[in-house]
């Protein structure tokens, strides 16, 4: 049973999920992105929870792939959106509007150091994209480093960041340099930072002139399976970056707003300040919405032509974007994150000693994954028995996230709202599904 929950989902009357997959079949494209092998039909969302057209309940524990940080259809980021709908949808920046503006002011408090400019955009690719432009602009440098397992978007440009096969396609993808993951569970060096930092260096030497434009990278990688960098790791190629001309980007589209626990932004993890950060998904709750934030000297080069983006800093997403800084506050739910996290990542890791399939289990906060294994030694990916799990977990009511190079990591990474009885159902409901292996 999951942990009681006091709603009561409104009664739907729309088309079933077959005649929804059969209309998304015909109109929206070919796609191997089906979660399930019978598809979900979620009609309504309230907090942790989302509900299907029989309305029956499931703990939703990724988030709308990360995305959903307050909670779905959180009372206050609706009222907010809610009253700025009935005033005004839209304006662009070529007016004022000072939805947009108190945005931008509460974002930029958030940041340490010279962080200060903000530009908005509507996704967390179109965030790289304009991160990206603004490194070789600003370094008049062209190669960017990012890590081989790393998502960084699927726009044009931000597919070549991207490192992980599955999403890339054959197409040119400019100057850019794949350095080996500092993975401390998969990795060749192990937790060793400065090896992997040595790595940066080498394609720095070895594969460019001597100078880049810029490194980007997450602090714990999403999609590539909740992996977390080799501690020391960011404050050595930082230095060895920015010695050649480059700046340094995080992205922090999974890792920001408190979900790590520790901090509130995931680049504080390993002690530094980027030159620029991106971010997207918790942002907006759900709206789409990212941001690009950095320093008055980077922003400068921008200025010299218009940088202009028809919805970035749209008055109903900026009302919802400062109604999340807000409630994030507000809940306290960087706390929150870390007490509810340590609980589930002590509970899973006592998991582990019951189950040999359970390989690794890693993460900060509410974002946590579980790597499942057939070997432990050799660390073989359990592909087949992730994907039966998967859709027992759906079975016994819970939604999980899947990731990984091999696609044999949980991701777990709920709403901000998730609670310790959410935890406990969760692991109980792994525990039970391990156990009919
Ligand atoms: N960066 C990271 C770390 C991401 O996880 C994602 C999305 N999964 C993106 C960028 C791209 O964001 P979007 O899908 O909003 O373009």
């Amino acid at each position: 049973q999951l942990p009681p929950f006091d709603y009561q989902p409104k009664p739907y009357n729309g088309p079933s999920a077959d005649q929804i997959l059969e209309k998304r079949k015909k109109f929206l494209g070919p796609s191997l992105f089906y979660y399930y092998q019978k598809p979900l039909n979620i009609v309504e969302g309230k907090m942790q929870y989302l509900y299907d057209e029989n309305g029956r309940r499931y703990l939703d524990a990724f988030a709308g792939i990360v995305t959903v940080s307050c909670g779905h259809c959180h009372p206050e980021v609706l009222n907010a959106i809610t009253e700025q709908n009935k005033l005004l949808q839209h304006a662009t920046t070529i007016y004022l509007h000072h939805a947009i503006s108190d945005f931008a002011e509460a974002l930029a408090s958030k940041m340490p150091g010279n962080l200060k400019v903000v530009y908005f955009v509507n996704s967390g690719s179109e965030a790289n994209e304009l991160a990206m432009l603004m490194a070789r602009l600003y370094s008049g440098n062209l190669g960017m480093i990012s890590l081989r397992n790393a998502y960084h978007g699927g726009s044009s440009s931000t597919i070549g960041l991207t490192a992980l096969n599955t999403w890339k396609y054959p197409i040119p993808e400019g100057e850019i340099h794949h350095v080996i993951n500092p993975d401390p569970f998969r990795g060749v060096f192990g937790s060793d930072a400065t090896r992997y930092a040595k790595d940066v260096q080498d394609h720095i030497e070895y594969g460019t002139s001597g100078k880049v434009a810029g490194f980007i990278a997450e602090t714990i990688q999403g999609v590539g399976g909740v992996v977390e960098l080799a501690p020391g790791y960011l404050k050595q190629v930082y230095d060895i970056v920015r010695k050649a001309g480059g700046v340094c980007i995080a992205d922090e589209v999974q890792t920001g707003f408190g979900r790590t626990g520790s901090h509130y932004w995931g680049f504080e993890t390993q002690g530094v300040i980027p030159d620029i950060v991106t971010m997207a998904k918790g942002i907006g709750n759900g709206l789409p919405l990212g941001a690009v934030v950095t320093t008055p000297e980077i922003a400068h080069v921008m200025a010299q032509k218009i940088q202009f983006n028809t919805f970035g800093g749209n008055p109903v997403c900026s009302a919802g974007g400062l109604a999340v800084l807000r409630v994030i506050d507000k809940e306290k739910r960087q706390a929150h994150c870390a007490d509810v996290g340590s609980h589930l990542i002590g509970r899973l890791r006592s998991l582990q000693d019951k189950h040999d399939i359970i390989g690794d289990v890693r993460g900060r906060g509410l974002m946590v994954g579980v790597e499942l294994v057939t070997d432990r030694k050799e660390k073989t990916p359990a592909k087949a028995e992730t994907a039966i799990l998967f859709e027992k977990m759906r079975e016994l009511g819970v939604l999980l996230g899947k990731g990984g190079l091999h696609g044999n990591v949980f991701r777990i990474k709920p709403p901000m709202c998730f609670t310790k009885d959410d935890a406990d159902y969760l692991v109980d409901a792994l525990d039970y599904a391990m156990s009919k292996l």
